[in-house]
């Protein structure tokens, strides 16, 4: 750890840059950065798709060797990261830390899973032939993140590029540039070619979305963010083709059935509603509570709720830091005013915005036809909604656009079975509040989005598929 944190990306600060990264927790400026023009990112596009031919042609093992450099290098300046981390997005600074190794963790395992990317044979249809299939990287790649996890949803996406034998062009957000820009120096040192993995932070966003879509050097973009812009990119993509992975919003319900241990359940909804200040597209938005339990349950996470402590996300002990803006934070009182205008009971928050903070929020008596629970929160209020029956949470939970993460809690080995089968998402945790990792396939159905990151699914996503006819055997 340095005493200055932005000294990992000190070659990248201008005095005068068009970005400008302000932490959320004081308004104060964190660094200022040049922004790319469409022009510039196509001749690095250009570039990425020279490097990527000799990238592609060194064995998986010689490629796990500069990756595993690299997330070695992340690890080791580890307490830098999060600290770059917490003063751009307002993460709590434990949080940032779990987050770099969490998002280390997908640099280790594709590295790894690269040098299994194995083709197969297939009996033939014909004495005289034979087939086989081998997989082939895509080419080169492009990527737009978000900035709930601007380290993570970065190496969730490079990590099996590279793995494959891809090149990768990263757009990150424009609120959370300097994490995503510390990595790619960390790469650089590792020794990856500097043209293979580039962030090209800029002011327009659009203009780059297009190109990516557009430039026919681009074979495939992979976008986290939310479903309005996966939208546009889809429609986009279909310019030329692109081959697309779409990790968009979520409405996560999170059911509690009378038979759960509820000391659980109340912790996985501390972990899924409040980590982030409420800000994942798991987070848990809508509370799904039998009625049998409602009070009770509701009384805990009550009690438990008060022990938050909202801050800075630097000072000690902070578990709940701001939103990402003032202007997202007042979005969140909005939407808590209009719930309760609409019939919501709030039970515990649900004070005014301060600057980007919003305090932990719960409201109950919410029914499924409210705005609140159609639409992602993306903020710490949890509203609770109150069934009677299995059949009538399974309604509710699957009566939404989305279909990203699912939870519930129950201890009836039946109900388990039958209700992760019944919920139409492409993640189900039970008994668990986070979900996500690495050696798992993270991704939606609905409009949550298409494809998987994690797991061997995840380095699928950068491979083609060939098929090889041998005749004349
Ligand atoms: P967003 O869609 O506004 O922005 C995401 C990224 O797209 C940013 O880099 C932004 O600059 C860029 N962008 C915006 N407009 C664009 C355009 N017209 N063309 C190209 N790029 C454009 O989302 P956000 O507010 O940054 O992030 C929150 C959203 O992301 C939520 O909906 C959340 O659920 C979703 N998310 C999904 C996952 C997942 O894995 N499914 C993970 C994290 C976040």
């Amino acid at each position: 750890m340095t005493s200055n944190p932005l000294a990992l990306i000190t070659s990248y600060l201008r005095d005068d840059g068009p970005i400008v990264v302000e932490n959320p927790a004081n308004g104060e400026v964190v660094g200022r950065i040049a922004s790319h023009d469409a022009d510039q990112v196509s001749a690095i596009i250009d570039k990425a798709d020279t490097a990527r031919i000799a990238w592609a042609k060194l064995t998986a093992k010689e490629r796990a060797k500069l990756m595993r450099a690299w997330h070695d290098l992340v690890m080791a300046n580890a307490d830098d990261l999060a600290r770059i981390m917490t003063l751009e997005s307002g993460k709590p600074l434990a949080e940032s830390k779990g987050e770099v190794t969490y998002g280390a963790g997908y640099i280790e395992w594709f590295a790894e899973e690269g040098k299994r990317a194995y083709g197969e044979t297939i009996p033939g249809f014909s004495p005289k032939s034979r087939i086989v299939t081998i997989l082939q990287p895509v080419g080169t790649c492009a990527a737009i993140t978000p900035w709930n996890f601007p380290l993570a949803m970065i190496t969730r996406k490079v990590a099996p590029a590279l793995a494959a034998g891809c090149s990768m062009v990263v757009k990150p957000a424009e609120a959370t540039p300097l994490t995503a820009l510390a990595l790619e120096a960390l790469a650089q040192q590792a020794g990856i070619p500097e043209d293979l993995f580039r962030i090209v932070p800029t002011k327009t966003s659009s203009a780059v979305g297009n190109l990516f879509c557009s430039h026919p050097k681009v074979r495939k973009l992979s976008f986290t963010g939310s479903t309005k812009v996966g939208q546009i990119l889809m429609a986009q993509a279909a310019q030329q083709i692109t081959r697309l992975s779409l990790e968009l919003g979520g409405n996560a319900p999170f059911i509690v059935f009378d038979d759960a241990d509820l000391d659980a359940a109340v912790e996985g909804v501390i972990a899924s509603k409040y980590r982030n200040a409420g800000q994942t597209c798991v987070c848990a938005n809508r509370l799904l509570v039998q009625d049998s339990i409602h009070d009770a349950f509701v009384e805990k996470l009550k009690a438990r709720i008060g022990t938050l402590k909202m801050g800075d996300g630097m000072a000690e002990g902070v578990n709940l830091g701001p939103l990402i803006d003032a202007k997202e934070a007042a979005r969140v009182a909005d939407v808590v005013k209009e719930t309760i205008g609409a019939g919501g009971k709030l039970v515990v928050g649900g004070e005014e915005a301060n600057g980007a903070f919003y305090a932990p929020t719960v409201i109950t008596g919410v029914t499924q036809d409210m705005e609140i629970a159609r639409e992602e929160i993306f903020g710490p209020v949890a509203p609770v909604i109150r069934f009677t029956d299995e059949a009538e949470a399974i309604r509710i939970a699957n009566d939404t656009i989305y279909g990203l993460a699912a939870y519930f809690y129950s201890r009836d080995i039946g109900r388990i079975w039958r209700v992760m089968e019944g919920l139409e998402y492409g993640m189900v945790a039970i008994n668990e509040g986070i979900l996500s990792s690495e050696v798992a396939p993270f991704g939606g159905v609905k409009q949550s989005g298409m494809g998987r990151e994690g797991s061997r699914h995840g380095l699928s996503e950068y491979m083609e598929l060939k098929y090889g006819l041998m005749g004349g055997i």
